[in-house]
């Protein structure tokens, strides 16, 4: 094979190596992963916030049934001096009387904030399940998105080192100063071997002299386009004169 055919495919192969990472760079700028991990992140700390709202009313019923057995047991006994002490003295009667008739007020609202903070509880617990159910739901596809993401990366990695290790072989082949030449232009224009069609350099569109050209179809030798530097390729259908 000639340099040129050489530099050609080195060249088809690089256009392909930087397609690829150009692809890879896209995916990793416009995957959804990070928008789902934050919504994920946020319905966790929404999660925690309701698991602690329901512990803090699960510790106050406790509290208060607590408190609730001991106005009972008050109650118990105030009721037991009333009706079961015989005291004549008007004054302690109606002492206890009140005393009685407060500790059934307190029961009374005690009995109240328990119901409200079970309904609120029940309420909680609800929201939990379906914040859960929700947050599952969002937890598969983002590891879906992950594991779709990780294997297309992947395979794109893998197409990439496969035509990194061909212009490899390639630039094994050819002369040091001639693969120089070739990546400082890949380097600085993105392309270093253009193509020449309808007697245009396909890297800046100038039309080339017919000398150039000429050149190009009966010879092997390394042509540049005069104005954008490139290495300029001729099909080699059209130097078989294949196209005239
Ligand atoms: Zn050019």
């Amino acid at each position: 094979m000639s340099d040129i055919d050489k530099l050609w495919q080195m060249q088809k192969h690089t256009s392909n190596y930087l397609a690829i990472k150009r692809a890879i760079k896209e995916l990793t700028n416009k995957n959804n992963i990070k928008k789902i991990s934050s919504e994920l992140k946020e319905l966790e700390k929404e999660l925690e916030e309701l698991k602690n709202n329901i512990d803090k009313n699960e510790k106050l019923l406790i509290k208060n049934n607590l408190m609730l057995k001991d106005y009972d047991y008050r109650l118990k006994k105030v009721e037991k001096s009333l009706y079961e002490e015989n005291i004549t003295d008007l004054k302690q009667l109606s002492f206890l009387d009140k005393e009685r008739k407060d500790i059934l007020k307190e029961i009374e609202e005690k009995e109240t904030e328990i119901l409200f903070t079970m309904d609120e509880t029940d309420r909680l617990k609800k929201q939990l399940e379906e914040k859960k159910k929700n947050t599952n739901k969002i937890r598969a596809s983002y590891n879906d998105a992950v594991k779709e993401y990780k294997s297309t990366i992947e395979e794109l990695n893998k197409k990439a080192s496969q035509e990194a290790r061909e212009i490899k072989k390639i630039a094994s082949t050819i002369d040091e100063k001639l693969y120089h030449q070739f990546s400082k232009l890949v380097n600085t224009k993105g392309s270093a071997v253009v193509e020449v069609i309808d007697n245009r350099c396909s890297g800046c569109n100038m039309v080339l002299p017919w000398v150039l050209v000429s050149k190009l179809r009966e010879s092997d030798e390394i042509v540049t386009c005069e104005n954008c530097q490139r290495i300029l390729y001729l099909s080699r259908d059209i130097r078989n004169g294949n196209n005239e």
